[in-house]
C-alpha cells in the first residue's frame, strides 16, 4: 500500500484479474501500449462537476419522459405512436441545433388483438362456470383461431421436464413452463440476473412446446409476482418447427394452474387474435452534437425509442431516450462543445427485432474505428451507483477521473464486465467499440417491465436525473479526453 496506491486501486486490480483471466494472450499483446494518463486537464474536470450539478437540477429528462409517455403513448414498432415518436424526437435534436438524419430501418409489424383465457375444466369447478385467466401474447406470437382453441394443459417446471414428459403427454396440450421469477436475487439488486434465467422460457417455450406437438404455449410472466400482471415480451420462432401461439400468464395465475393440475384435469380456452403485417419503413434519430477539433469521431449516447405496447414504455424505454437527450441539452446549456462528436440516437426496434441497433452498424461497418464509445440506457432508471463499462483493462484508469465526478452523487462505481452492456449498442461492441451503461438499481425494474403498470408515474425524478448525470459525464468525458480510449 505504500507508492500511494490506493484501496481504489487495488480493487480495479483485482476486479481485471477476475475477469480478463480467460484473456491472457490478448492482454499480453497490449501490455506494449504506452500507459494512458489517468488524470484530465483541470479545466476538463470543473466542466464534467458543472454537468454532474445541472443534471441534477434540471427537468428537461422529465419532461421528454412524460411526454414520450403521456402525450404520444405506447411506440410498439411500426405503429402511428412509434412513428410520431420519431418525428418528435428529431424536432426536440434540431430545437437544440444539432445535426439530425433519420435513417431507415424496416421493422417488423405485428399487432395484438383480442387476448383472453379461462379455465373451463378443472377439480372441484361448480357447473357451468368457467375461471378467468390473466393472459397477455407475446410478439410475433401467431394467432389461435377466431373462437380460440381449448386443451389440457400440462405444466411444467423447466425444459428437461418437458423432454421428460414426451411427446406422448404433450401432444394436443397446451404446454404451460411455471418458472419463477426469483424476487430473491431481485431484492438483492440483481433484477437482471433473475430476469435472465426467467427469460429463456419466455422466448424458447414455443419451440420446444411445438416440438412435442403442443397446439400453444403458456409462459408465468418474466417478472416479479405483483397485482396479478401480464408480462408480454417476444417470443422466438423457428422455420423448422411449427409456429404455435405463445402468450405469457400472470404469475398468480400460474400458481392457480399449477395447483389445480397436481389434483387433475385442467382445460383451458385461448384466444389470441394478433396479426403479423408486412415489415414496415421506420427509422433510427441520429442526432449529432459535432465535436470541436475531431468532428468525424463519435460517441454514442443511446436508448431505444420503440417499446411494447401494454404500458406506455416508461421505464422501458422512453427514460433512456429522454437522458441521451439531456446529455446534449446540457452542453448546449452550459455551453460545452466536445472535442470528439457526441451522437444521440434513440434507436428503432429494440424490442422485437432490434433491426435499429443492427442496420446502425451495418452502415457503419466501414466507420467502427471513428466509433470512441457506446452507452446505452435500456435498465430503467432507478437510482445508479456507476457503470458498466465493457472496455479492455488498458481503458480502467482512463476512466477512474470521471468515476471520481460522478462518487458526490454515489455512483462512483467503475464495473467492468466481458459482454456486451446493450441490446442496441451489441453489435458494435462486439465489433471491439467501447460499451457503457448506467448501474442502475433493477430491484422494482421487473415489477413493471413489459406490463401494463409501466407507465409515466414509475419514474422517480431524482434517480432520473441522477442518471442523467452518469451518461452527461461519462459522454462528455470520453468526448473531451486528451486520448481516445484503447481498444
Ligand atoms: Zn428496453
Amino acid at each position: 500500500m505504500k507508492c500511494g496506491m490506493s484501496a481504489r486501486g487495488l480493487l480495479l486490480i483485482s476486479l481485471f484479474a477476475s475477469v480478463f483471466a480467460g484473456s491472457v494472450s490478448t492482454l499480453a499483446q497490449r501490455q506494449s501500449v504506452p500507459a494512458p494518463a489517468t488524470t484530465l486537464p483541470v479545466e476538463l474536470l470543473t466542466d464534467l462537476a458543472r454537468l454532474r450539478d445541472a443534471a441534477l437540477s434540471s427537468d428537461f429528462a422529465l419532461r421528454q419522459t412524460a411526454f414520450l409517455c403521456n402525450n404520444i403513448g405506447p411506440r410498439l414498432s411500426g405503429s402511428p405512436q412509434a412513428a410520431r415518436a420519431v418525428e418528435y424526437v428529431a424536432g426536440q435534436m434540431r430545437d437544440l441545433g444539432l445535426d439530425v438524419r433519420l435513417e431507415e430501418v424496416m421493422v417488423p409489424h405485428w399487432v395484438r388483438g383480442a387476448e383472453t383465457a379461462s379455465l373451463t375444466r378443472f377439480p372441484g369447478m361448480a357447473q357451468g362456470t368457467t375461471q378467468k385467466i390473466v393472459v397477455t401474447a407475446l410478439g410475433p406470437s401467431v394467432a389461435t383461431p377466431p373462437e380460440g382453441l381449448e386443451a389440457p394443459v400440462v405444466v411444467v417446471s423447466n425444459f428437461d421436464a418437458l423432454k421428460q414428459l414426451g411427446e406422448e403427454r404433450v401432444k394436443g396440450r397446451i404446454v404451460l413452463f411455471n418458472v419463477k421469477f426469483d424476487e430473491a436475487i431481485q431484492d438483492q439488486g440483481s433484477g437482471t440476473e433473475a430476469y435472465s434465467q426467467a427469460v429463456a422460457y419466455r422466448s424458447g417455450g414455443a419451440i420446444a412446446a411445438a416440438r412435442l406437438g403442443a397446439v400453444a404455449a403458456l409462459n408465468r410472466s418474466a417478472g416479479s409476482t405483483a397485482f396479478r400482471k401480464p408480462h408480454t415480451g417476444s417470443v422466438r420462432y423457428d422455420d423448422g418447427v411449427v409456429k404455435i401461439p405463445a402468450a405469457a400468464i400472470s404469475a398468480e395465475d400460474a400458481e392457480l394452474i399449477a395447483y389445480l393440475a397436481a389434483q387433475g384435469e385442467v382445460r383451458l380456452r385461448l384466444v389470441l387474435t394478433p396479426q403479423t403485417l408486412p415489415d414496415t419503413l421506420s427509422h433510427n434519430v441520429i442526432a449529432d452534437l459535432k465535436g470541436s477539433e475531431f468532428p468525424e469521431q463519435v460517441v454514442i449516447v443511446s436508448g431505444h425509442l420503440d417499446s411494447w405496447d401494454l404500458g406506455t414504455g416508461a421505464l422501458d424505454d422512453a427514460v433512456g431516450v429522454a437522458t441521451a437527450m439531456e446529455v446534449v441539452n446540457l452542453c448546449r446549456r452550459l455551453g460545452l462543445r466536445p472535442k470528439r462528436t457526441i451522437r444521440v440516437i434513440p434507436y428503432m426496434n429494440e424490442e422485437n427485432g432490434l433491426r435499429g441497433g443492427v442496420t446502425y452498424f451495418q452502415n457503419q461497418r466501414s466507420n467502427l474505428a471513428n466509433h470512441i464509445a457506446a452507452i446505452e440506457s435500456d435498465l430503467g432508471a432507478g437510482h445508479p451507483t456507476g457503470f458498466y463499462a465493457h472496455v479492455v483493462p488498458a481503458a480502467l484508469p482512463m476512466l477512474r477521473p470521471l468515476a471520481e465526478v460522478l462518487h458526490a452523487t454515489g455512483a462512483g462505481i467503475v464495473r467492468p464486465v466481458p459482454n456486451s452492456v446493450g441490446a442496441d449498442i451489441s453489435p458494435l461492441e462486439s465489433a471491439g467499440v467501447p460499451g457503457f451503461a448506467p448501474i442502475t438499481d433493477t430491484r422494482h425494474y421487473f415489477k413493471y417491465h413489459h406490463t401494463p403498470a409501466d407507465t409515466f408515474d414509475k419514474v422517480d425524478p431524482r434517480h432520473l436525473a441522477e442518471n442523467a448525470a452518469v451518461v452527461a459525464v461519462l459522454a462528455y468525458g470520453i468526448a473531451a479526453m486528451p486520448q481516445s480510449l484503447p481498444r
